[in-house]
């Protein structure tokens, strides 16, 4: 096993390696920009290098930065997280021609499922099934007007090299056909460098299932059972969940099978997920596979109890897999909300700043996964996210009531969080039921809605009293206590905020 690793990350994420590694007394070396100097993973790990500026293309987008901390350090193996250069295949290259190990999939398998029309051609070779559409990249033109009219309108434009929702364009009649692929193209090729796009079939209320999957170095690959990700805004995810409310173990089986095709059809090790889309007959589609550690992945871990990071250190280290598929089971159920610094009252806009007051929930059941701590700073240069809350019970509905009981305790100043949203949501029937799909958010909640609500006189002067009470400099009261700085944790509920619902 390696002695010594360097993580080419920040954040929750570069905090969850660290404390992986640590349990196996791996050494860690943390990166970190000037934005960074103070922050969590630069303080938890055995050491720290500076790699440059603030803006992530001045430092943790610099390979021969990282590279160079990680020769100095004497690191043996890199993780690169998620994001960044996770799953950029030259940083892959630029790691093992340095002498040192990556920790994840093979730089081919990261540049062919990086081309999602790559990907495809290798899926449908493979016989994996994917959404109905065209096999490789097509230009704006009769061609493509005639494959649009036998896929079925509406049909969905996709940017070959796209990521994080960009450069997609829903379709719904012949006439818009033309336009809508020029300008996907051309902001393909402003976010991507590549103006390449393609045609799918759009699918009317989907469910965004996943696969985990882990393949050691010689050919023996399991999967770990699926994610539900369908709560989403602007196809970017914000619950998700292990195992899915309608997955039956049969569909398991199945969608677990074709999802180790995909893998071995690209020649994979090491941890990763495949996406598939289901309908509403059941069938699944795959649309593309993600070459690196999920942000969800600790649903996967909670009810499976396989520490993803831990496996992906020794299957880098060269060790075989020794968990067998008849071995993972589930084990109760997990949710995951994505906390973010964000004002659901402003349309979502990032609210950066230092965090002046934080009580994390706890208690039976929670995993709070974060890379802030009080005083820190959320900053603008990154993700605002302020934390992956995990909530684990012995069936859905447990794991629903502790999340809402773990938002609810969930305390933030100095900074305004989506907290209130992800309570409506858990909160909201639909939910409760498993009855939802990719547009759920957008199906039940207007954001433009989500202005304060009428003016709870008494509520508001409970509330001036407490805080009044707490601003005296009494010696009762302690220094850690949160100042009124119009963001009072009394206000974390979504209803008492007023937010509402459809
Ligand atoms: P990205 O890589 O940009 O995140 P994905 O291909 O992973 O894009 O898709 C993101 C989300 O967009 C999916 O989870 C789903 O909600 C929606 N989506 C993608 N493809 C389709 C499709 N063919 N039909 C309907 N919705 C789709």
């Amino acid at each position: 096993m390696f002695k010594r690793i360097l993580i080419a990350n920040r954040g929750e994420i570069a905090v969850r390696i660290i404390r992986a590694a640590s349990e196996m007394d791996i050494e860690t070396v943390a990166v970190f920009s000037d934005a960074d100097r103070l922050a969590l993973h630069t303080r938890l790990a055995d050491y720290a290098y500076h790699i440059g500026l603030s803006p992530s293309q001045e430092s943790y987008l610099v390979i021969d930065r990282i590279l160079d901390a990680a020769q100095k350090s004497g690191a043996e193996a890199i993780h690169p997280g998620y994001g960044f250069l996770a799953e950029n295949a030259d940083f892959a290259r630029a790691v093992a021609d340095a002498g040192l190990t990556f920790i994840g999939p093979p730089p081919q398998a990261i540049e062919d499922m990086g081309l999602k029309t790559r990907a495809r051609e290798i899926m449908i070779a493979a016989g994996v099934p994917v959404t109905p559409g065209t096999e490789s990249a097509i230009d704006p033109g009769p061609e493509a007007a005639k494959i649009a009219e036998q896929v079925g309108y509406p049909v969905l434009i996709k940017a070959a090299s796209g990521g994080g929702g960009k450069g997609m364009r829903v379709v719904e009649t012949p006439d818009d056909l033309i336009k809508a692929m020029e300008s996907a193209s051309r902001e393909a090729a402003s976010a991507f460098n590549n103006p390449q796009i393609y045609i799918e079939k759009y699918l009317e209320g989907p469910r965004h299932i996943e696969v985990q999957l882990l393949a050691d170095q010689y050919g023996h690959t399991i999967h770990l059972n699926e994610r539900e990700c369908s709560i989403q805004r602007r196809h970017q995810k914000v619950v998700e969940e292990a195992p899915s409310p309608v997955i039956t173990p049969d569909l398991r089986a199945q969608i677990g099978a074709a999802a180790i095709k995909a893998a071995r059809a690209c020649g994979y090790y090491n941890a990763g997920t495949v996406e598939f889309l289901l309908d509403r007959n059941k069938n699944f589609y795959f649309i593309e596979m993600n070459t690196r550690l999920q942000v969800e992945h600790p649903v996967t871990e909670m009810t499976t109890g396989i520490d993803l990071v831990k496996e992906q250190f020794k299957i880098a280290a060269g060790e075989k897999l020794t968990i067998q598929q008849e071995d993972v089971t589930i084990h109760g159920h997990a949710i995951e909300c994505r906390v973010y610094a964000e004002d659901p009252l402003n349309n979502f806009y990032p609210s950066t700043g230092m965090v002046k007051y934080l009580h994390p929930p706890a208690g039976p059941g929670i995993r709070n996964d974060s890379g802030i701590y009080e005083g820190g700073e959320i900053s603008i240069y990154y993700d605002p996210l302020i934390s992956k809350l995990v909530a684990w019970g012995r069936d859905r509905s447990e794991a629903i009531v502790r999340m809402r009981r773990a938002l609810q305790e969930y305390h933030i100043t100095g900074v305004r969080s989506n907290i209130p949203f992800c309570l409506l949501v858990v909160e909201h029937p639909k939910f409760i039921e498993g009855d939802f799909d990719t547009h759920f958010i957008s199906d039940h909640f207007r954001i433009e809605d989500m202005a304060p609500g009428p003016v709870d006189k008494e509520k508001i002067a409970a509330i001036a009293a407490v805080l009044a009470y707490h601003a005296k400099p009494a010696a009762s009261v302690s220094a850690s206590q949160p100042q009124n700085d119009g963001v009072s944790p009394w206000l974390s509920s979504g209803r008492r905020l007023g937010l509402r619902t459809r």
